[in-house]
């Protein structure tokens, strides 16, 4: 791995690590002690160092134990003394499972969140870190949380394990799970130790009760016994689950034996100043300076340089756990605080005039907010992208305030290029004022011609109707409408830009006839793209429910699901279909879906794209190898 210069010193230095730099600060305990297995990044997209640097801002001593797994020996556990208030525990920024192990269940080679991108996080890191928590810090609260523990909250479907696992509160024996974005909670934990009282009842938490605790105004949902005999119930979990996850909702009661797991209502969606105030926070955006020798945290490289515009994700995509973590509201930072960043990075030494990326989990929906929600009006009942863009979407307004939001990052002294790197959803690049649909905003034209580095990320996901459908994503004839305003603009512009796409294989509702339905669209365009996400069915997600049942649990409709390895493996054969290497398998998958009619074509295809550069056949207008 290439070694990245050091950033200079940051003008709060990193929190400890160790008990000489406690000593250098003049600390003489913590407060707090967060254990992660990740490196220790200090950047605000790594989510315990960057509450960490919340809880210092606000008075507390906080020591990061960042991957202590390293040392066989345990020793890594003593790098820091035992904190005088909790212990917060985190698998680390991915789950532990998914770091691990591909969806074909092989294990990974490299893990990109640990120092040199060396492999050797624990399977089910949080089970495995708490209980050296307990060992190692006796007596102290241990509270667990990240994207392992908290789509984890309740009873699930393991997909490694191929069945319903406990909640992981109960595996891991922690005190409280704290699910979703973990800031506010951590602060109040804080304070009510610091006043000697409990933590039971707090928002967006998850505690494990005796019987005679469940307030009597819970919602009951299927115990794990239940779930474990009889996986259909994980229909009427998810529904539970979907219902009550609002703010206001009921306490949800799950029993587990003879005691219950109780998921408390969540926060109310985190408010402009309080995301300023995350994101305002003094991050050196580099790894701390022990983990040089390694060769540095691979991860950090693709997020660096970047600014991150908001939270949550108005979609509901299946097979994404976002909503359920970051929540489905919109919660955006403020222009200014946007701007502060961008200055402060135009600032740093090792600046070099590029922001790599100025988006969120997508990247167009910041300050997109509902016109009936904000006016106190009840919402219309349906999603807010599905089956179209909801009408009362503020997407022409919110789109019209990004775009200029991009100009001012990219007219800050210093900086050469504001670039967009998060996916776009294409679908809200049209106007909604346009009665057709079919004029693009005026962001569109922007970020072709002004905010990408050559190439534009879309997630079609799918071309087949149908499993587009189980996904609930927009139809392929929108994105083909969207790709071809593209070339369009691209032409006008003189530009030779592409599309990035993704797609995901073996979703549930994909034969392999929808599968032939994708290869054929690819074949088209002579597309092959490098990266093909396998279908993972995360805890809580709805495409996990679907994978589970062989139903979707909000229309009930009967869905196919693709479970075997081998089929898996012929679905990505048809999008990776330019490697030589799939060819018996295409023409496999081929004879199965009865398309032999695509035969011909896709030996035509492979042969052009085997053909040395120089005799390649043309006829395309734009270079569709890596353009969708
Ligand atoms: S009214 Fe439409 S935009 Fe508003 S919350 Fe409901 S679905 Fe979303």
């Amino acid at each position: 791995m290439k070694q990245q210069r050091r950033a200079p010193t940051p003008s709060v230095p990193f929190l400890p690590r160790t008990r000489e730099e406690m000593r250098a600060r003049g600390w003489d305990e913590l407060d707090v002690l967060l254990v992660t297995g990740d490196a220790y990044v200090d950047h605000p997209s790594f989510g315990v160092p960057a509450i960490g640097r919340l809880l210092e801002k606000r008075g507390w001593r906080v020591g990061i134990l960042d991957v202590p797994d390293l040392d066989a020996d345990g020793s890594g556990w003593k790098r820091l003394p035992a904190p005088k208030l909790w212990v917060g525990v985190s698998a680390g920024t991915i789950d532990s499972m998914v770091t691990n192990y591909t969806a074909a269940k092989k294990r990974r080679s490299q893990d990109v969140y640990r120092p040199g991108g060396k492999v050797g996080r624990p399977n089910r890191a949080t089970i495995a870190y708490t209980a050296a928590a307990r060992h190692h810090f006796p007596g102290l609260p241990v509270v667990i949380g990240g994207l392992e523990a908290g789509p984890r909250r309740l009873a699930y479907y393991d997909y490694w394990e191929d069945k319903i696992r406990r909640s992981i509160l109960v595996d891991a024996k922690a005190d409280l799970l704290v699910w979703g974005m973990g800031e506010r909670t951590a602060l109040e934990i804080c304070e009510r130790l610091s006043r000697g009282e409990h933590l039971h009842g707090m928002l967006q938490t998850c505690e494990l009760v005796p019987a005679d605790r469940v307030p009597p105004t819970a919602r009951v949902a299927p115990s794990f016994e239940a779930l474990a005999a009889d996986v259909q119930l994980s229909i009427e979990l998810f529904n539970v689950v979907r219902e009550e996850n609002r703010v206001g909702g009921r306490v949800v009661a799950q029993a587990h034996g003879t005691r219950f797991v109780l998921q408390h209502p969540p926060l109310a969606p985190s408010t402009a100043d309080e995301v300023d105030e995350y994101y305002d926070l003094p991050f050196a955006r580099a790894w701390h300076p022990d983990h040089d020798a390694a060769g540095g945290v691979p991860a950090l490289e693709p997020v660096r340089w970047s600014i991150n515009t908001h939270r949550g994700c108005l979609a509901d995509c299946t097979f994404c756990s976002i909503t359920f973590h970051q929540g489905r509201t919109i919660q955006s930072r403020s222009e200014a605080s946007i701007l502060r960043e961008a200055a402060k990075l135009s600032e740093h030494l090792d600046f070099r005039g590029t922001i790599t990326d100025v988006g969120g989990p997508t990247a167009n929906m910041w300050g997109m907010g509902c016109k009936l929600l904000e006016s106190g009006k009840p919402c219309l009942n349906r999603d807010c992208l599905s089956p179209d863009v909801c009408p009362a979407l503020r997407v022409d307004s919110a789109s019209e305030g990004y775009r200029r939001l991009l100009a001012m990052v990219k007219q800050t002294k210093g900086i050469k290029h504001a670039f967009v790197q998060s996916g776009i959803r294409y679908d809200m690049l049209f106007s909604q004022k346009s009665a057709t649909k079919g004029e693009l905003l005026p962001l569109h034209h922007d970020l072709v011609a002004n905010h990408t580095s050559g190439r534009i990320k879309l997630a079609p996901e799918h071309a087949s109707p149908d499993v587009l459908a189980a996904m609930n994503k927009p139809g392929f004839e929108l994105y083909e409408r969207y790709e071809e305003a593209y070339k369009e603009t691209c032409q006008d512009l003189g530009r030779d830009q592409h599309l990035v796409n993704y797609f995901i294989v073996g979703h549930p509702g994909t034969t392999m006839r929808d599968a032939v339905v994708l290869f054929e669209k690819l074949l088209e365009r002579h597309y092959s793209p490098e990266q093909v996400q396998e279908f993972i069915p995360l805890p809580m997600t709805r495409g996990c429910v679907q994978y589970v049942t062989g139903r979707d649990p909000i229309s009930g409709a009967e869905l196919y699901v693709p479970r075997g390895g081998r089929e898996r493996r012929l679905q990505k054969a048809l999008v990776r279909w330019k490697d030589p290497e799939n060819r018996l398998l295409v023409e496999e998958s081929l004879a199965l879906a009865e398309r032999e009619d695509l035969l011909e074509p896709f030996r035509r295809g492979l042969r052009r794209a085997l053909a040395p550069r120089g005799r390649r056949e043309t006829g395309i207008a734009l270079d569709l190898d890596t353009c969708g």
